[in-house]
């Protein structure tokens, strides 16, 4: 197939269809880590064509939703410096932080806060304004850290002293060892993300299946790629292989893009990272390299201390004890969007509990816009 209208022939859709339900025997839950392709599957009711036994289960892929919460708090507090200028990708707008609200009610407050479509607009705006500090928020998975990366690495080779990054990376490897940890959420296989494996590689999650136990697809974002990766990985299963396939070979390459990775090697460096309902993962995470420090947003602007929790309402009170969003269980696809007690009622796009009602990406936001 060449053409992008190829990739959703209702031919080739009923083929491969028809194919899953002739290898498949028994039940299998597969995983997607990466929001793209979790729209995909329910924009396109992907699910819906599969046998009652395959199960798509809809991982922590979407980054905004596995964004921390205290960050955007630290994001907030970092604005309201009024010589600060803050960039950001839109949709970590409406993203509910711990304490301080959103960073849209930041903006409508005062604070200088810019959507920008690429990390290199903040370099052209600080470059412009040297008397502001430009603060980007650089958060996502192995896909956008190239760019953010890039920020640092043009800001020090241009000597620019107001340029920082927020930095909260996540690599995905490590968090598909923490789910599979854990038997009650480990499902039999993953779609591994197509964007994601461009960067690193395919080479890497070869050994990564065989350590996980469980086979892995490599896979692309359009519904005939989609079908292709459940049909992979079931034939896989179904063998008992616990193997990598690359399903996306016309983007991923076994060894990835290694410019890159080189730029991602010098700017970055593997740390710790906290996931936003999943906890702390350790090595889970991208942090700015120690030649890279002075562009560390949290250590010229760091974290003022936490203010003491209020006091627990009693009993007696009678206040109503507030809604909390059980993100932890939709991310590790414990729990479906719509079995959410809150889905479509108190939490909406409009007016969202959570990260993954907010965010383009959310599972959330995909079962509201789609499954309804
Ligand atoms: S529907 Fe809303 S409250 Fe429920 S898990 Fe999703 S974001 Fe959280």
């Amino acid at each position: 197939m060449k053409h992008w209208s190829e990739y959703s022939d209702p031919a080739t859709i009923r083929g491969l269809v028809a194919e899953i339900a002739r290898i498949s025997t028994r039940p299998a839950r597969i995983m997607e880590v990466c929001g793209g392709q979790t729209h995909a599957i329910l924009r396109h009711a992907l699910d819906t064509l599969l046998p009652p036994h395959v199960q798509l289960l809809h991982g922590p892929g979407c980054p905004v939703c596995v964004t921390p919460a205290a960050y955007l708090d630290h994001a907030i507090e970092i604005a309201a410096h009024p010589t600060t200028t803050l960039t950001t990708f839109g949709d970590l707008l409406r993203v509910p932080s711990a304490t301080s609200g959103d960073l849209f009610a930041a903006k409508a407050r005062g604070s200088d806060i810019r959507m920008v479509t690429s990390p290199l607009q903040a370099l052209e705006f600080a470059e412009q304004h040297p008397d502001r500090d430009v603060v980007h928020l650089a958060i996502g998975f192995e896909t956008t850290a190239p760019a953010n990366a890039l920020l640092a690495y043009l800001a020090r080779e241009r000597q620019l002293g107001n340029v920082f990054l927020l930095v909260s990376q996540f690599l995905v490897p490590p968090i598909l060892r923490a789910i599979c940890a854990d038997p009650a959420t480990a499902p039999d296989a993953f779609l591994a993300a197509g964007h994601v494996c461009a960067v690193t590689g395919a080479a890497p999650y070869e050994p990564l299946a065989r350590e996980l136990n469980r086979p892995i697809a490599i896979t692309g974002f359009e519904p005939a790629d989609i079908l292709l990766g459940v049909l992979e990985v079931l034939n896989l299963f179904e063998a008992g292989r616990a193997e990598m396939i690359n399903a996306y070979p016309r983007i991923v390459h076994p060894h990835g893009n290694p410019e890159a990775q080189r730029v991602l090697g010098e700017v970055f460096a593997l740390c710790d990272q906290d996931w936003r309902g999943l906890g702390h993962v350790p090595q889970s995470g991208l942090a700015l390299s120690p030649a890279y420090a002075a562009f560390d947003a949290a250590r010229r602007f760091p974290p003022a201390p936490p203010e003491p929790a209020p006091p627990l309402q009693s009993a007696e009170s009678g206040a109503a004890a507030p809604p909390v969003c059980p993100a932890a269980d939709v991310l590790l696809g414990k729990l479906q969007p719509n079995e959410c007690p809150y889905f479509g009622t108190r939490c909406t796009p409009d007016i969202p509990l959570g990260a993954p009602m907010v965010s383009p990406e959310g599972a959330c936001a995909a079962f509201y816009l789609h499954r309804r």
